[in-house]
């Protein structure tokens, strides 16, 4: 006889950890089935010789979600603030508020002088988004106090009042729904400056998602140790709690009548609930049903996703550098986004080595050239960890991480075309150069080992869907997953009786925050169907 789990949770990402850990701790048999060695998924940090870098989120935004859910686990965390720069050839500006834009303004003018109303009237209008940001997270979120609903002087002095601003709030919010590209054009119709503010940005992020990023670059902090140390404290947290986490333990069938979940290597393990927090292709390819009403559930789940684009993947290379005194390192800041030249990446569109029926041309000149010029406009988010925390790198060395988006297909394409090795020559090299010669002299004399992650690195590293960083693109029209604040509670559901999402296919927009969010809520949903044994 299998034994009988009250929860199941199918990925140990950090959507799959949260729900994981909340079941546990209240009392429910938990198992976690990860497919991969180590759990974490998307986040966390690896080691490399005496280096430790961050394969994921190069830190943690609080978002008034993270802060109180490690308070409310009680997990021994030790973070410090990491300040985000923005940055163009010799011009820098930390971003210290969301709403103190002026020195943000004043660096842009630097960049683009015959654009300073346009510069005036974009800031303003951060502003007031930081304003709704600061309404819509301004809490910590109820969901991680214990005792949110019942203790009356939380209740009443900062729950309904802050419910009355949120409902005041929400309904303001709704004309920042528009692409970030297309709303800055009511501002300005400079191309480059477009580009210079939202490049960085997932493809069709709407704005207030996009300008709140203001609030988010003051909000980032970096768990000494690298962000595997969160993972590191959420496994410890839920095995402490009796949960049992089994890796290497890929599941290959959801048998939704038996209620019983299948791993690769044929063990099965009956349910009460499931929560599924991988991508959702692949749990509608394993659900498994005789029940008519399920298997077209199934169908249409499938062909919904089938044709859903995954959000945008990133380009990786980790430097290993000699840098006494760490000169390069404090040269580059702790964590900047840095767009070396000013043209911009609208008018580079991926179009231009497409056939008119969409695929790629098969030429790798052509092909190699527009990554070339890719690389050229776009814009590095460069961490580097050892300024926050010097154990993570060997003394007078730092370690780099160094990246750009880039398209997932294409990256495909290539590697089928058998010029995978070449991309990754390329990108390891052009990342050093163009740095060296727009930013860090001296990076690439320094630089004396890399290494790359690719999209394809990503999809084979978490099974994640088109190497997306951050779940379903806002490109998908409708969108796939929920991403309306009001309507947060019904991401977690699926077409499927006792079986839950959690993670970043959840919520858009995704990422840490709303991995814990939806975990939490899933944890929520499952505790309350099972009872404890
Ligand atoms: C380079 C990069 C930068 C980022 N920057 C930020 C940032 O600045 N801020 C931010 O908030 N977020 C950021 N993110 C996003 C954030 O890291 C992810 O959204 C988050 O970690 C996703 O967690 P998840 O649990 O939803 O999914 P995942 O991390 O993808 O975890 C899913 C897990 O499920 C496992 N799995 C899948 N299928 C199966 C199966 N069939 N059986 C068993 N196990 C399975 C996978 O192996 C994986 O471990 C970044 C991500 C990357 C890669």
């Amino acid at each position: 006889m299998n034994q009988t789990y009250d929860v199941v949770v199918v990925g140990a990402g950090m959507g799959g950890l949260t729900t994981a850990a909340y079941a546990a701790r209240a009392g429910r048999q938990v198992l976690l089935l990860e497919r991969g060695p180590e759990p974490g998924g998307l986040f966390g940090s690896f080691k490399s010789g005496p280096y430790t870098f961050d394969h994921g989120a190069r830190a943690v935004e609080n978002s008034g979600i993270m802060f109180p859910m490690f308070k409310q686990l009680g997990l021994k965390l030790d973070f410090v603030k990491s300040p985000v720069n923005i940055g163009s050839g010799k011009h820098f500006v930390p971003i210290t508020s969301d709403v103190e834009l002026e020195p943000y303004a004043q660096f842009l003018m630097k960049l683009f002088p015959q654009e300073e109303k346009a510069i005036r009237l974009i800031c303003k209008d951060i502003v007031k988004i930081s304003l709704q940001m600061r309404v819509l997270y301004g809490i910590e979120n109820p969901l991680f106090i214990d005792d949110a609903y019942t203790n009356m002087t939380y209740l009443t002095k900062t729950l309904l009042p802050w419910a009355l601003k949120f409902m005041v709030t929400m309904p303001r919010t709704q004309r920042y729904f528009t692409p970030i590209k297309e709303h800055l054009l009511q501002f300005t119709n400079n191309p480059s400056l477009i580009d210079f503010i939202s490049q960085h940005f997932f493809e069709e992020t709407p704005a207030i998602f996009a300008m709140s990023y203001f609030s988010l670059y003051t909000d980032y902090n970096y768990p000494k140790g690298g962000t595997g140390a969160v993972v590191k404290a959420m496994v410890k947290f839920f095995q402490d709690h009796q949960g049992e986490l089994k890796l290497k333990s890929e599941v290959t069938e959801i048998d939704l009548d038996q209620q019983l979940v299948t791993i690769k290597t044929g063990e099965s393990y009956r349910y009460k609930t499931l929560v599924w927090a991988g991508s959702p292709p692949m749990m509608h390819r394993v659900v498994k049903s005789n029940k008519p009403k399920l298997i077209k559930n199934q169908q249409l789940a499938i062909a919904k996703t089938k044709k859903g684009k995954g959000a945008d993947s990133v380009m990786t290379v980790f430097m290993k550098v000699k840098d006494p005194k760490r000169k390069l390192a404090k040269q580059a800041g702790m964590h900047t986004f840095f767009t070396p030249y000013l043209d911009g990446l609208t008018a580079h569109s991926i179009d231009l080595i497409k056939q008119k029926d969409g695929t790629f041309i098969a030429d790798k000149d052509k092909i190699f050239n527009w990554i070339k010029e890719w690389y050229r406009r776009n814009t590095y988010e460069i961490s580097v960890p050892v300024l926050r925390d010097p154990t993570l790198a060997p003394e007078d060395e730092s370690g780099f991480i160094v990246s750009l988006l880039l398209d997932y297909q294409l990256t495909k394409f290539i590697a089928d075309q058998g010029w995978y090795e070449d991309l990754k020559q390329l990108s390891n090299q052009y990342f050093v150069d163009i740095l060296d010669q727009t930013w860090i002299p001296g990076l690439k004399a320094g630089a004396y080992e890399m290494m790359h992650a690719s999209p394809l690195t990503m999809e084979k590293f978490a099974a994640v869907h088109e190497g997306s960083l951050s779940g379903w693109s806002f490109a998908n029209k409708p969108m796939l997953s929920e991403f309306l604040f009001t309507r947060v509670a019904k991401s977690i559901n699926t077409p499927y009786p006792n079986v839950f999402q959690a993670g970043q296919w959840a919520f858009a927009p995704a990422g840490l925050p709303t991995c814990a969010l939806t975990g939490k809520l899933a944890a929520d949903k499952v505790i309350k169907l099972t009872k404890e044994t």
